[in-house]
């Protein structure tokens, strides 16, 4: 089941790469003209980031006080999630930092591999698209298999989203996606719709073959969020998604 009154993957004016005046009242007010029934605040929490934005993270002693101000004052549920970055050496700080806060939704990421920022587009210098693009479908496998305390895995296929590369080609990385779908539901952890991929590519992340053989395999868990940045992105796209599943199930 899909919640489209919800959003589950936002981001405040507490994140380096936020707009200023996304607050949480912003976020509330623009719900309120929405009709939306909740929203959930994931701030980035990427330990050892390599993109100098993040270098410092967020006091989350704090974020966490300020959210609880926003909440108490919010007339519609607000939901304290993160959005954690995986990357295989920093395993142990992860589990310990979830360990410390009580997160309602905690959405498990991947920004960066080998050390380097996909953004900048260095991680593909050197590389051939499917050996990119492979090297990053093992590390969500990896992450799926060593993080437990999550709840949905964000934005599968985001490696497209700064590649130079282009579109990937779902048969070349068919069985990996298989591999990393029945992770997923053999953990019980959901796969996110993340709606920002219509802002960057046009599409869905993760892509509708995926979504199909996701379901395929007997997947029901998903979650839906925009990865909002700026109020007025708040539950972007949702009429794509959709469209989508009206089209999947036909
Ligand atoms: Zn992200
Ligand atoms: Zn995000």
């Amino acid at each position: 089941m899909i919640e489209f009154t919800k959003d589950t993957h936002l981001h405040t004016n507490w994140s380096a790469d936020a707009d200023a005046d996304a607050t949480f009242e912003a976020y509330v007010k623009r719900a309120k003209e929405l009709g939306l029934s909740e929203l959930t605040f994931t701030e980035h929490h990427d330990i050892d980031a390599v993109h100098p934005l993040f270098h410092d993270p967020i006091d989350f002693d704090a974020y966490v006080e300020a959210f609880e101000r926003a909440r108490t004052a919010s007339p519609i549920p607000l939901r304290l999630g993160v959005e954690v970055g995986y990357q295989s050496h920093v395993v142990k700080e992860l589990n310990d930092f979830l360990g410390r806060y009580p997160f309602e939704h905690v959405i498990l990421s991947i920004h960066y591999l080998e050390r380097k920022d996909l953004y900048t587009g260095e991680y593909y210098e050197g590389k051939t698209k499917d050996e990119a693009y492979r090297i990053y479908y093992e590390t969500c496998l990896e992450a799926i298999r060593t993080i437990d305390n999550f709840d949905s895995f964000s934005h599968l296929d985001y490696i497209t989203r700064y590649s130079p590369f282009g579109p990937y080609d779902y048969d070349v990385h068919k069985d990996i996606i298989d591999d990393i779908l029945r992770l997923l539901i053999d953990k019980n952890k959901a796969l996110e719709l993340n709606t920002s991929g219509y802002k960057y590519e046009g599409r869905l992340y993760p892509d509708e073959p995926v979504i199909r053989r996701y379901l395929e395999l007997g997947g029901t868990k998903f979650t839906l969020g925009s990865d909002a940045h700026r109020p007025s992105e708040l539950a972007g796209a949702y009429d794509q998604v959709q469209a989508l599943f009206q089209r999947i199930h036909g």
